[in-house]
């Protein structure tokens, strides 16, 4: 018989995504019961800043009554309703709008979906589709990138260029390939400039276009600045040289924007931060700050006329969710982004920036920092065995793991990703907590460092 303790049961019933399992039947579980702001408290009492915003996403803090609020304001009125075939809902026509008015560049409409991953798989359904209707059937070839995360679905994880989500599950499926990944600490050469180095992968990036054949290629996805892969800010020129190569060979760009959007970067979206003109946009996580599983999918005019025009060939559109545009789901983003704008949230994650992005410079001279890296509120502490030659410490993500599991006991909550320690905390965070959040941080790498030496 299984014992009663929730620990046990978690263990006897319950598979987590993204965990080692046999280690999870070892250690058990952390019971996060519940949160306010920034922090976040076990079974135990034990209270922890969340330094990763839960997944990257809860932008507005924990405990938010208002979005509660929102939620059941709208269950009470509509709790259900769906969209297809010319049946609408005001959450889906305000949210709309908005999301077309917020955007950097000009974008004519919004699809949704329940999670960052089925938004991607409609981006490429999308591009598929576009291109099947303006008679370009053989333009289908997708290029993402080596370290690039855009989910896990079949269609999305073949995007994703990770090795971990691509071994055993037989991805990538055909037509997506990955061009080079373009972290200038890791793969610049000796005495390459970050300007050399983004001409390379620009290079890069034509060459792969090249060997494939225009023609076969229709898209170029990216997160302008990498997320889960690292947290790999693009060295400088990066994505004017990516776009040029994009326009030449006529491919559509799409900016997956589901880390990076509403603020992360200290500006709206990062396409604004990198001078990124795409003609689709990727939405997710801060859209809601989690509190709802949400992602948008907003393409531009020149898309739109395409599909509109086959649907009305082919009788319809021929993808949507049950929950597409759930409007409860809806009512919580739209009541999000008030409190994001409200209290400025955006203006605090760009004033925090410097707060964060040099409070982490400091550890630089610490012996087992060999980069830390990071733009906005958003960066990554990279961990290295040899800092003068940057060599990664074997295996690679023993450390992190040991730095994350250990974070724990020093009230934090971090990602490991391999060696690289991720911060990415809510948008409310203030100078005092950030100050904490690297204190806490410099214990746990302290002690590393004295497990290490061992
Ligand atoms: N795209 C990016 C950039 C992400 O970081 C993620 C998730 O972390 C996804 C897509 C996938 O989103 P989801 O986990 O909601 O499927």
């Amino acid at each position: 018989t299984i014992p009663n303790s929730p620990a046990a049961r978690d263990i006897a019933y319950f598979f987590h995504p993204v965990t080692n399992a046999r280690r999870h039947e070892q250690v058990g579980p952390r019971i996060i019961e519940r949160g306010k702001g920034i922090y976040v408290y076990d079974d135990q009492g034990r209270e922890y800043i969340e330094a990763l915003a839960g997944l990257w996403s809860v932008a507005i803090g924990f405990g938010e009554p208002r979005l509660a609020k929102a939620a059941a304001a709208q269950m009470e009125k509509l709790p259900y309703y769906h969209s297809f075939s010319h049946k609408s809902h005001m959450p889906g026509i305000e949210l709309s709008e908005r999301l077309v008015k917020m955007a950097p560049v000009k974008m004519s409409k919004v699809f949704y979906t329940n999670s960052g991953s089925e938004a991607n798989d409609t981006a490429v359904k999308l591009v598929w589709y576009y291109n099947n209707a303006i008679g370009r059937p053989n333009k289908k070839k997708i290029i993402s990138r080596i370290k690039a995360y855009h989910g896990i679905t079949i269609g999305a994880g073949s995007l994703t260029g990770l090795p971990l989500n691509h071994r055993d599950f037989d991805l990538p499926i055909a037509n997506i390939l990955h061009t080079c990944c373009p972290h200038y600490y890791r793969f610049g050469r000796d005495g390459e400039s970050e300007e050399d180095f983004a001409t390379r992968m620009a290079q890069d990036l034509e060459d792969l276009i090249l060997r494939e054949g225009p023609d076969t290629v229709a898209a170029f996805i990216g997160e302008p600045l990498m997320g889960a892969g690292g947290v790999i800010v693009p060295p400088k020129t990066y994505w004017e040289k990516i776009q040029k190569v994009c326009r030449k060979y006529d491919l559509l760009i799409i900016a997956d924007e589901v880390i990076n959007g509403f603020g992360r970067t200290g500006k709206t979206f990062a396409c604004e931060t990198f001078g990124i003109k795409p003609d689709m946009m990727v939405l997710s996580k801060a859209i809601t700050s989690s509190y709802q599983p949400l992602a948008a999918v907003l393409f531009t005019d020149q898309i739109y006329q395409a599909v509109a025009d086959n649907t009305n060939k082919i009788g319809a559109f021929g993808h949507g969710f049950t929950a597409s545009a759930h409007p409860v789901v809806l009512a919580v983003a739209m009541e999000n982004l008030n409190i994001i704008e409200e209290r400025k949230l955006i203006q605090n994650a760009a004033a925090m920036a410097p707060v964060l992005q040099d409070g982490l410079r400091k550890l630089s001279a610490h012996p087992l920092v060999g980069e830390v890296r990071g733009l906005g509120l958003i960066a990554a502490v990279e961990l290295v065995a040899d800092k003068a030659t940057k060599r990664p410490f074997d295996p690679i993500g023993k450390v992190g793991n040991w730095v994350f599991e250990r974070a724990h006991d020093h009230g934090l909550i971090v990602r490991a990703i391999g060696d690289s320690i991720a911060f990415c905390p809510p948008l409310i965070i203030d100078a005092a907590q950030i100050g904490e959040m690297i204190s806490r941080f410099r214990k746990t790498l302290d002690d590393a460092q004295a497990w290490i030496r061992q």
